[in-house]
């Protein structure tokens, strides 16, 4: 399996680490020719404004779009919006998944947190294995999922937070930043399950 992690900015070498301490095949994703060849691909977090200037100077909207169409892609928090359809401005969007994301939704940096949450989807990874330590980073919110989204986590309060359609996958916080695996092997699952349809 060799997954692409898109390395425009953000925090693309922590996802990178994560995935080769799983014993997967990574390549950093810069130039549409890398696209080429993979079975999945993560967007991390960062400065979603910078990500979409940097994709469309680099002719990468086009690439990740048709390969969005047909294989997984998962975007954390940055990656998140990047992948929405609607965050009610204008930056450039992938627009691959139906779901309506608020930027910068719990205030300023300070105002970051880190809060366990249950996502009961990870039974799938590890029956039994408790709440999941999620870190906020000036985190988006998943104002809504429509379409073809699913909600896969909420706060306490009902927000959403992470959401899935089909073979995409987005959530507002950052599972490249714990030691807590269960996100990415939760996420190769979907590639796994969508190669074996192929
Ligand atoms: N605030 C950033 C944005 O709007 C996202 C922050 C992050 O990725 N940690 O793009």
């Amino acid at each position: 399996m060799k997954i692409g992690v898109l390395a425009l900015q953000g925090d693309f070498a922590e996802h990178i680490s994560m995935l080769q301490r799983l014993g997967v095949e990574t390549v950093q994703v810069r130039l549409p020719a890398q696209i080429e060849g993979l079975d999945g691909l993560i967007i991390p977090g960062g400065e979603s404004t910078t990500i979409g200037k940097l994709a469309v100077a680099y002719g990468l909207m086009e690439p990740l779009r048709q390969f969005g169409e047909r294989k997984s892609i998962w975007g954390t928090c940055a990656g998140a919006i990047f992948l929405s359809n609607d965050i009610h401005r204008d930056q450039p969007l992938l627009g691959l998944m139906d779901i309506i994301v608020a930027r910068n939704a719990f205030g300023r940096q300070v105002d970051s947190f880190e809060i366990d949450l249950d996502i009961p989807a990870l039974q799938q990874i590890a029956p039994e294995s408790g709440a999941y330590h999620a870190v906020f980073i000036r985190a988006p919110l998943i104002e809504a999922v429509h379409g073809r989204a699913e909600a896969l986590s909420q706060l306490p309060d009902g927000r959403i937070v992470a959401a899935r359609q089909g073979h995409l996958l987005a959530t507002s916080f950052h599972p490249e930043l714990t030691g807590d695996d269960r996100f990415h092997r939760y996420f190769l699952k979907l590639v796994a399950g969508e190669r074996m349809a192929d």
